[in-house]
């Protein structure tokens, strides 16, 4: 079983900046890892509608 050094690192840059995964901005308390409760909330409807395979339209 392989160990990759990269896991524990991303750990560390998640604490130090972490960038807001839905737009690239750093992160901000307190939303982190996102950088709004906007962010915050698209996110979780991306992971809503994989889980559950609906579709929303953005536009
Ligand atoms: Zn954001």
């Amino acid at each position: 079983m392989e160990v990759k050094k990269s896991k524990k690192n991303n750990i560390i840059s998640l604490k130090k900046n972490s960038k807001c995964p839905t737009c690239k901005k750093i992160s901000r308390e307190p939303f982190i890892p996102f950088c709004s409760k906007k962010c915050a909330n698209l996110d979780l409807m991306k992971w809503l509608t994989d889980e559950h395979g609906l579709q929303i339209k953005s536009d």
